[in-house]
């Protein structure tokens, strides 16, 4: 199927019936597989032939998802994970282990910094974080011979800092490591970040990808670009793994070793699986995924518009606005087009922010973002209230930032609401 358009992928990659097969893909709602001899399930035990065991390594239905997936992203494999966050904690990992390091982009989603600065260092794995006024020096100061990886996000959860994602490839790639790259705002239909160098994608599928704020899941993507081998820096992909009798994955799986990696030894041990029926949930989202992004991306920038242009908003930030900082990357990475996600603050600061969003009625006050319903969150008194005061101001997030997640609605009704709670401001 590689010469479909993406809108297409969307409805016909994955699942594909043999005859008299039902249609639509199925839930297999199993957690085994039976063989017919007990030596077929050994081999599938060493790896050395293809086909499920367990569903917390892998499921038909699952694997359909994975592969639409793969196929909108342009990579090698994917694999799903029951969370975005068991996503970010997996594809870091893969590849770095105690006493190592990576560079994260300081403008990253506030769970993620919790993860990547408490947990990880934590487990002796630390992140250090490249802000967005730093030069390509500073960036490459913060390498050391122990740096395993450079981690961003194409659009920035809530800051919506475009991702100079050529920029993060080329620096990663002088180190010989990969870049990895949030994708969830962004979607495969706005931003195909292996087209620009990246070597690893993950996202919350829980955005839009599900689009319907139904069900929470993650997945990682592998460009199978990156050469393992050549870097010299990741003995756990090039020597052998004594937990499968001495597989060695870039010998045995090529350019799909790293993916191969992450299910059969980190999915096997640490156990963070999706459910069948949230992957076929997921796989509902997916088919309109391309449709919603367009509506998402004209409302949203409806919506930033309105604000600009409105005597109560002192700041409007949407990187679709031709006038904004954000708006030559935004050309380059995302084809001048980007989320529903539009972030701003009102005059009178974080007690007028309240009242606003009190008096919204169609839009509603909830900590997701990013699906069909038009809703809106105070990221520094929720979602980021865990960070400090400097985190925050380099995170790019305001204490009078509010993040509007602009649904699919009709934008007269979206416009109205707002209208009618800033004149009660
Ligand atoms: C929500 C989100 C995550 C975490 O995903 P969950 O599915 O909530 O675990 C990671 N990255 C970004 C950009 C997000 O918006």
């Amino acid at each position: 199927m590689k010469d479909f358009h993406v809108e297409t992928k969307c409805i016909q990659e994955g699942w594909k019936p043999e005859n008299g097969e039902a249609r639509v893909l199925p839930i297999y709602q199993s957690t085994t597989y039976k063989y017919d001899s007990g030596e077929h399930l050994g081999k599938l035990f060493d790896l050395s032939v293809p086909g499920h065991m367990y569903t917390r390594i892998s499921n038909p239905t699952v694997s359909c998802v994975e592969e639409k997936i793969a196929a909108l992203e342009g990579g090698v494999g994917a694999l799903c994970t029951s969370s975005g966050q068991a996503a970010s904690l997996l594809a870091i990992l893969n590849i770095a282990s105690a006493g190592e390091n990576f560079i994260s982009c300081s403008t990253i989603y506030g769970g993620t910094v919790n993860l990547f600065a408490v947990t990880m260092k934590r487990m002796g794995i630390e992140v250090r974080f490249a802000t967005p006024d730093m030069t390509d020096a500073e960036i490459h100061a913060l390498f050391d011979d122990k740096t395993r990886l450079v981690f961003g996000e194409t659009i920035a959860n809530p800051a919506l800092e475009v991702l100079d994602i050529e920029r993060f490839a080329g620096i990663a790639h002088a180190h010989s490591v990969p870049l990895v790259v949030d994708n969830t705002f962004a979607t495969p239909i706005l931003c195909r970040p292996f087209t620009f160098g990246a070597d690893i994608v993950i996202h919350s599928t829980t955005k839009y990808m599900d689009g319907h704020a139904s069900v929470v899941g993650g997945v990682i993507v592998d460009s199978g670009k990156f050469n393992w081998e050549a870097s010299g820096k990741y003995p756990e992909l090039t020597t052998p793994d004594e937990s499968y009798h001495g597989v060695v994955y870039t010998r045995d799986f090529g350019a799909a070793a790293y993916i191969t990696k992450a299910r059969v030894q980190l999915m096997r041990d640490l156990g963070t699986c999706p459910q069948p029926l949230a992957m076929y949930i997921l796989n509902l989202g997916l088919e309109t995924l391309a449709l919603r992004m367009e509506r998402h991306y004209e409302n949203g920038l409806a919506v930033a518009k309105y604000l600009a242009g409105h005597d109560k908003i002192t700041w409007v930030k949407n990187p679709a606005l031709s006038d904004s900082d954000q708006h030559e990357k935004c050309v380059k990475y995302l084809g001048g087009k980007s989320c529903g996600v539009v972030s701003f603050g009102v005059k009178g600061g974080r007690d007028a922010a309240m009242q606003f969003m009190n008096h919204l009625q169609l839009a509603q006050i909830v900590v997701h973002v990013a699906d069909a319903r038009t809703s809106v969150l105070h990221p520094a008194s929720t979602t980021h209230r865990q960070l400090t005061d400097q985190q925050l101001v380099d995170a790019g997030i305001g204490a009078d930032l509010i993040r509007m997640s602009v649904g699919i609605e009709n934008i007269n009704d979206i416009l109205a609401d707002i209208e009618n709670a800033l004149s009660a401001v």
